[in-house]
């Protein structure tokens, strides 16, 4: 799997972690990870991943690579959508900012940002993962995967883990110095595009990433009936949660006009816009139970009271006066920390 000459660097600068990215090839991968199991009863999905682990010739590189393509392909796959909705002047109608517009060139500086990070911390990662899953007692590449009721109920677990981490991290990322240092980068983009879910300081992506993975994690110390596919199962929804709360579009098929609990971009965006409201990502009850969406309830019952073009023009005023008060706070905030702002 790894070249001979890639091989020779390895042993030659890293001789420690040499001995770990060995290969094997096909017969010995299949003796040493599937034993005398009989693959040919699986079915399709279980057979391939099978092959793929036996392919690859070593778990480590298998799941660390696994998880970091998932990872790029999710994310990047998840913003292409709406970067042609937004070059569609159709779906403007549903942006939720409507007077602002991200240019190319932001596009573009974002795209770069969340590459360079995505290669410089999470690459890195990849080495340890394996290891981390074994260390819990994860199943990776063992099958059959986990029956789907057993899937589902873990994932809902998930779920609700990280957003309640994500509200309490967050809030604390709004704290002084951890604004002024870490959490201001990701408030670059008061209307924010899908691309940027992920544009932030490094350190927050490594402290925002231990809630969607510290549930799993903490998961296997209770139960260890837990499969890699679940996790990746459960990113890739997180992935899709993220980027569409960034997205800055409400459409009237949005699942919060089905689920009144789910956040969305409706309650993302106004976080970005307002500075103040709104920390949960997928769930609306942490702020509902704390009153820390009180501007944001105030600003779409005024809008929902209104009638005709009235309630375009109240949205409008609703949102610039949330802006308005945002801008302050974050001043104030600066200002408390030494920054000079005008
Ligand atoms: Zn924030
Ligand atoms: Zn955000």
């Amino acid at each position: 799997m790894i070249p001979q000459t890639a091989m020779q660097v390895l042993d030659q600068y890293f001789p420690a972690l040499a001995p770990h990215l060995q290969t094997m090839n096909a017969t010995e991968a299949q003796n040493s990870l599937y034993g005398a199991m009989d693959l040919d009863h699986l079915n399709w999905l279980e057979k391939s991943w099978a092959n793929y682990y036996i392919w690859v010739g070593n778990p480590i590189i298998a799941t660390g690579l696994l998880s970091f393509l998932i990872h790029e392909v999710v994310y990047f796959g998840r913003c292409i959508p709406w970067l042609i909705i937004d070059a569609i002047p159709y779906f403007r109608k549903w942006k939720i900012q409507q007077d602002k517009q991200v240019s190319n060139e932001q596009i573009w500086a974002c795209t770069k940002d969340v590459l360079l990070t995505h290669f410089t911390c999470e690459f890195p990662l990849i080495y340890l993962f394996h290891p981390i899953c074994c260390y819990f007692g994860m199943s990776t590449f063992e099958v059959p995967f986990t029956p789907i009721p057993i899937m589902l109920a873990q994932i809902a677990f998930f779920f609700v883990f990280e957003d309640t981490f994500h509200y309490w991290a967050h809030r604390a990322l709004h704290w002084g110095p951890l604004y002024k240092h870490i959490h201001k980068k990701h408030h670059t983009y008061s209307a924010p595009i899908g691309l940027a879910a992920e544009y932030a300081h490094p350190l927050e992506v490594l402290i925002l990433a231990q809630g969607t993975i510290s549930g799993p994690f903490l998961y296997c110390l209770f139960r260890k009936d837990l499969h890699i596919l679940t996790v990746y199962l459960w990113v890739t929804l997180r992935l899709f949660q993220a980027v569409d709360a960034h997205s800055g579009y409400d459409f009237p098929w949005s699942l919060r006009h089905f689920l009144p609990f789910w956040a969305g971009a409706d309650h993302h965006d106004f976080h970005h816009a307002s500075f103040l409201d709104c920390y949960s990502t997928s769930f609306r009850w942490w702020d509902h139970m704390l009153g820390t969406d009180q501007r944001y309830k105030r600003a779409r019952a005024r809008a929902a009271a209104a009638k005709g073009e009235e309630r375009a023009r109240i949205e409008k005023q609703e949102l610039e006066q949330a802006e308005k008060d945002g801008l302050k706070a974050e001043r104030e905030l600066l200002r408390g920390q030494g920054v000079k702002v005008e």
